[in-house]
Formats: C-alpha cells, structure tokens, sequence
C-alpha cells in the first residue's frame, strides 16, 4: 500500500510518500520514505523553494510563485517525471493523511475526509488562522489531482481531547467552555506515536506505563501519559500556553495583556506579535530562537543568553513536575523534537532534580548524540528515551491503522 503524507506549516508544505508491505510493524524503525519534498516559501519573496529526495538523489527546484495548490501540484509531478521518478502514475498511490493542527473538541482520533469534515475545519479555522486553511488547500489540492482517493485527517489535537475534564477546562465562567474555549494541547502526533516507540523499546505494553513525552522543537510542549492516554499536556486553547519556546513566551500572567492594552495601547495584533514572535528564547536573549545560538553566546559569555536558557530550563522543570504530579509516578522520560534529540545540556539539565525518582542519567550516553536509544543508567528507576520526531511516518501509522481493509 502506497501512502502519501501532506505536513502543512504556516509557510512551508513537506510531503513524503511510503510503500508499506502487508506485515509492517507499526512500532519498530520507521521505514525510509520513497520519496520526500519540502517547499519552503521564506527563502525568497513570493517564491517558492522546491527541494525533493528520491532515489538517492536531492533536486532543488524553484517555484515562481507562493500559491500553495500550485506548489503541491509541482511537487507531486516530481513522482512520477524525471530523476525522483517513483510511480508511473499518481493513481498508484492508495490513501492520502494529512496532518490537520486543529480538530477542536469534535475529533479524538484521525478521520476519513468527508465534505462535513472538510466543513469542520473550515469552522475552526479562527483557532488555527495560519494552519487549518492551509490544511484546507492541500485537501482540495489532491482532489483535483487525484479524484476522490481515500483521504484522512490526522489531528494534532486529537491524542488529547480525552484528557479528563479537570485538565481540560479553564477556571474561567463555564459557559466559555461550553463556547469552545478549552485547553486542546498540540503536538499530539508526536507525543503519542514517542509513547508507542518508547514502550516498543522499553519492550512493554504501553497501557501499563506513566511516560511523559518532551517535545522541544521552535514549538515545545510536554504531555502526561497514563496507560496510553494523553491525561494533561502543556499546550492549550492554542500553541502559546505552557513552556517556553524559540519565539514563543510560554504561560505569562494574563493580566500582563490587561495592563498592556490599558496602559500601553496594544491592539490584538500587537500583542499577538510579541506573545507569538518577539518573546521565548529570542525576547530575553535579544540574540536568536535557535538553542545553538544561545549555548555559543553563553560560551562567549553573553549574560542575556545564559538568563534565556536558565529560564527555559526553570520552566521546563516545572511543567515536568506539573505532569509527574498528573501521572503519580515516571517509568520512561522521553525527549524528542530539534532541541530535545539534539541538546544534551537541555536534557541534563532537565533531568537535574529528579534523581529522588531514582532517575539517573548516563552522561556519557547522553553526550553521545543518541538516537533512538535509553540515556539511562541500567539501575535508573525511569529510563529516558531520546526518539527521532517521525512526524510523517506517525501521520502514515495512523491512516494505516484507520483502515481495516487496507488490501481489499
Ligand atoms: P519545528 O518545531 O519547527 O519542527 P524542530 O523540531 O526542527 O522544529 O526544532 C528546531 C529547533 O531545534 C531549532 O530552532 C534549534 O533551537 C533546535 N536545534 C536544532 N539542532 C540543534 C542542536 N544541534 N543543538 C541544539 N538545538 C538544536
């Protein structure tokens, strides 16, 4: 079975194409994809940049235009023309997924695309402005390509809306609530696909585990997971609240917003900007988003830098401690994402304090740019996992697991 994955971001589009045999394992190595493409529309200014590896190959292409449905029809020609060449045709392909940043409250698991589906995330499109519609575009995008193909939506909200009440509901009028404002968490794709690789590693069934998964990439959240089930998680009614990020601030007192637009005249817009864009690592370092950044300008001894990371780390300690409460207990830590697979002082760091748990973490392992791998001691009560983010193939996993008829 041939399954085509659809990533949108706010100004890029990934896609990746997967044959999967009769007898995959859903939870061993993720398989190589045939075929990858990524366009990025920030390189050049009403540009697109094409880039695709296929058959041990890397094209680069450039696009002549930002428009997105032209972008993808772009890319997928590159599957069956020239040197990526690996379908004769498009029809080969079974099944397309999508990744869908926003199901609200109606969606707990990944979904086949009706026209009502298509209608709800349309409806939630003011909960994720710069993600549903583009979501939206690829949907339509493929069915002009390829007709009326099977097409699943995979929410990256979905892992977390059986988060118990408690966890879920704002302390503010209920009826807000029942109008849709709660707290969704994001990021579900991957906190629940590093759940299931990190009990297929650890060789025990995940229903019988307490995991908290870190996810720290430009966006960076945390969930709590009993017995497979995501019971609290970081992120929020959007991907602002909890930790702080790259650009991000994180959780802030919402009466910083009051007494902003009281006294300083700050519109919606620009606070937005400043919550969204100018804050996290960035805002306080005055440097860079980028955890690299940061690490060389504390070695060249920049004390704002070094003021960004300890606050990063402070908060990422305590949101740990937030889901280690939710959970009552810890048998596996798992870090993923750019920074979480890529730092090994976030991860020590991180770690620092929790030894009461009888957590303890092999230093030499953990400087050893793991993959894949427990970081732990062998008499750790808790193991800790650094897992490779396999957004794509997670999307892939569970189309693959919607569909009971996959060879009919
Ligand atoms: P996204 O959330 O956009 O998918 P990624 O998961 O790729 O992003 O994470 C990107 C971030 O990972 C970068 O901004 C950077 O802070 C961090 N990162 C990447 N490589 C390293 C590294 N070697 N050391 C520390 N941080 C890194």
């Amino acid at each position: 079975m041939k399954i085509l994955v659809l990533n949108a971001g706010s100004s890029s589009q990934k896609s990746s194409l997967y044959q999967l045999p009769e007898d995959v394992d859903l939870y061993s190595q993720p398989p190589q994809p045939l075929w990858e493409g990524k366009i990025d529309w920030t390189l050049n200014q009403g540009l697109g940049t094409l880039e695709i590896e296929a058959n041990e190959i890397t094209l680069e292409i450039q696009l002549k235009s930002d428009d997105r449905p032209f972008g993808i029809s772009e890319m997928l020609k590159t599957l069956i023309e020239g040197k990526t060449k690996v379908l004769n045709k498009l029809s080969e392909i079974d099944l397309v997924g999508h990744r869908v940043v926003h199901g609200g409250a109606k969606y707990d698991r990944a979904t086949r695309i009706t026209e009502e589906v298509k209608a709800e995330i349309a409806r939630l499109i003011p909960l994720a402005p710069s993600h549903n519609p583009a979501n939206l575009q690829g949907i339509e995008a493929i069915e002009r390509l390829l007709g009326d193909i099977p097409q699943v939506a995979v929410f990256d909200t979905a892992f977390h809306n059986q988060m118990p009440d408690r966890a879920k509901i704002y302390p503010i009028p209920y009826d807000w609530f029942k109008k849709g404002i709660r707290r969704y968490g994001f990021h579900g794709i991957s906190h629940k696909y590093c759940a299931d690789r990190a009990a297929k590693l650890a060789d025990r069934p995940s229903e019988f585990l307490k995991i908290i998964t870190c996810h720290l990439g430009n966006g960076c959240s945390l969930a709590a997971i009993k017995d497979g089930k995501s019971i609290n998680t970081t992120m929020g009614f959007t991907p602002l609240e909890g930790l702080m990020m790259g650009t991000r601030s994180g959780s802030i007192d919402p009466a910083i917003l009051i007494y902003l637009m009281r006294e300083h005249n700050f519109n919606a817009d620009e606070l937005d900007k400043m919550l969204n864009q100018d804050s996290g690592l960035k805002g306080i370092s005055g440097l860079s988003n980028d955890m690299r950044s940061i690490r060389e300008g504390i070695s060249k001894g920049n004390a704002r830098a070094k003021l960004a990371f300890d606050m990063y780390i402070h908060r990422l300690k305590a949101s740990i401690g937030e889901m280690l409460a939710s959970l009552g207990g810890l048998d596996i830590l798992v870090f993923t994402a750019g920074i979480g697979e890529n730092s090994a002082i976030v991860r020590e760091k991180a770690c620092q304090g929790f030894e009461f748990l009888g957590l303890k973490l092999d230093r030499d392992k953990n400087n050893a740019a793991p993959l894949d791998e427990d970081i732990a001691m062998p008499d750790s009560k808790v193991k800790i996992f650094v897992l490779h983010a396999e957004e794509d193939w997670a999307i892939a996993r569970e189309c693959w697991q919607l569909l009971p008829d996959k060879f009919e």
